[in-house]
């Protein structure tokens, strides 16, 4: 057999059927568009898009989607077996599924005896009728079918052999794929394992798991059910799903594509995995997990200071894989602890002739104390430290020069806005004046900020502010108490943190605003400047 064929593992993308059952998310039709041009994108193989069944803005789905031309992914339709005491052609699930027109269908059915009698209550003949004939008859329609096994596992400890007569009636329908569901989420892997090699070792048809992270251990049984013979993993991207979740495919693709040898998707899409995970959280309106395994914020973050003196000197003293494999940055925290090398090793990124004993390495570590007995803490900020470190060397230039601003607060508030913001700026000898209202004075400033600077730079439209935060530091000279507001950005891409100090917190927000703006802009430049090389 192909070495490649038998290493490849089929992923399956639940994130807008069992992730749009999560609490909190709601999809619209855009939403899912968008979701399934980045999954198609990275190389997934399976999409499945919805209930239509249950759901009929699913179906509405499914009408915009078929016109696009995926390059990789294969649209999967989800709905259940007949009901019982029906014909298949008349029962009204089905029909909604023939009317996705989808090439693939996911067709689950009751392989716990106990749910056989107990919730839907019928008979356990009946049930095994109900999967075979609802499998041959999509069979049938020349589709690929998919089985899913709703609570194989428990159904397995309570009824094995029935369990078991459940995969057979849907192998006897023609069923491509048995995906063993752990639905309730409280499996342990070594159980997985055992009972996913037992079905590998007694069918022909192609074994998938499907798992749920009740017990935490989503991403553990799903990889132990591959070790076991399943060469197909279902689960959502960022780990979203009804309770706690389904197993986290951006973790699961990273595990098994970097550490086992298996293909998930295209090699070259691995550097992807990053980015899209920031894009399936902002269209679920989710802040990402920062901690994620692999493609969280903090994932390759170092702050002690031993650490990064480590890091410095072998990458893999302390990380597991290069962060740029899975398109991840490294970063080095700035804060007390972490020590003179994390400021050596930003100077030298600019300039590489600098050292540890260079006057401006000096010079920058005196500046860096007199800043932060002035209350500026840069964790969480770095962009304000790299400019910072740029404007030092003398390598920096701004992007625009502030005349002034104004911020009027109106009592009692008019609605939702209270306060406006007039702002002058001047760009290369040009003015521009602007107004705008807003949500408190800082969100009034912030906008008309950014409307008077995207005459003149239109890619500031998809900056944001994702994260605003005001805490009051205790100076040491107590000249008065001061404040320090720390903003986190994105572009949808990227995220990035700047930090203002002042006795004012408008001034305070704005130097953070500016540093989040400019920081924007230098990146962007940066980015242009190396596509030139
Ligand atoms: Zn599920």
């Amino acid at each position: 057999m192909n070495v490649d064929l038998c290493n490849k593992i089929e992923i399956f993308d639940s994130t807008l059927r069992d992730g749009a059952q999560a609490e909190g998310i709601s999809y619209s039709v855009e939403d899912k568009i968008k979701i399934t041009k980045a999954l198609d994108a990275l190389g997934i193989t399976y999409i499945e898009a919805g209930n239509p069944g249950s759901n009929p803005k699913d179906l509405a789905f499914f009408e915009r989607v078929n016109g696009l031309k995926l390059r990789s992914s294969r649209l999967v339709a989800f709905g259940s077996t007949r009901r019982a005491g029906v014909t298949v052609a008349e029962d009204s699930n089905v029909q909604s599924l023939l009317e996705a027109k989808t090439n693939v269908v996911a067709i689950f059915g009751k392989t716990w005896d106990f749910h056989v009698e107990e919730i839907i209550k019928t008979t356990l003949e009946e049930n095994l009728r109900m999967i075979q004939e609802t499998i041959a008859f999509f069979k049938n329609q020349g589709k690929e079918v998919i089985f899913d096994a709703e609570h194989f596992f428990d159904g397995y400890r309570a009824n094995s052999q029935y369990a078991l007569q459940a995969l057979q009636a849907a192998e006897a329908g023609g069923a491509d794929w048995l995906v063993l569901c752990e639905t309730n989420g409280g499996a342990f892997p070594s159980e997985i394992a055992e009972i996913t090699k037992i079905v590998a070792k007694t069918f022909q048809a192609k074994i998938g798991i499907h798992c749920h992270n009740d017990g935490g251990m989503a991403v553990a049984n799903s990889i132990m059910a591959v070790e076991a013979g399943a060469t197909q993993v279902q689960g959502t991207y960022i780990g979203v799903g009804e309770r706690c979740g389904n197993a986290n495919l951006s973790t699961i693709i990273a595990n098994l594509q970097l550490k086992r040898g298996f293909q998930c998707i295209p090699e070259n899409q691995m550097q992807s995995l990053t980015r899209t995970a920031r894009l399936v959280a902002e269209v679920s309106n989710l802040s990402m997990n920062e901690r994620e395994a692999y493609i969280g914020h903090s994932a390759f973050a170092h702050k002690g200071g031993m650490h990064i003196d480590g890091v410095m000197k072998v990458t893999h003293s302390f990380e597991h894989i290069d962060p740029e494999r899975v398109g991840n940055q490294r970063r080095y925290l700035m804060s007390e602890v972490s020590g003179k090398n994390t400021i050596v090793s930003k100077l030298k990124r600019l300039n590489p002739a600098l050292h540890k004993n260079s006057p401006e390495t000096q010079q920058l570590m005196e500046r860096l104390k007199k800043m932060e007995h002035e209350g500026y803490q840069f964790e969480g900020a770095e962009s304000t430290f790299d400019l910072l470190i740029r404007k030092h060397l003398g390598k920096y230039k701004p992007f625009f020069e502030l005349k002034h601003y104004k911020i009027i607060g109106e009592q009692p508030p008019l609605g939702e806005t209270n306060s406006s913001a007039m702002v002058k700026i001047n760009v290369e000898g040009r003015d521009e004046i602007t107004v705008a209202e807003g949500n408190g004075p800082v969100n009034a400033l912030d906008k008309a900020l950014r409307k008077a600077l995207e005459v003149f730079y239109p890619q500031l439209k998809q900056v944001y502010l994702t994260d605003y935060k005001v805490r009051v530091v205790n100076t040491e000279d107590a000249t008065g108490a001061k404040v320090r507001v720390l903003i986190e950005s994105s572009d949808g891409q990227s995220v990035w943190g700047t930090v203002g100090v002042s006795t004012d917190i408008i001034e305070a927000s704005w130097i953070a605003l500016v540093d989040s703006i400019e920081y924007k802009l230098l990146k962007e430049i940066e980015k242009k400047a190396k596509a030139y090389i």
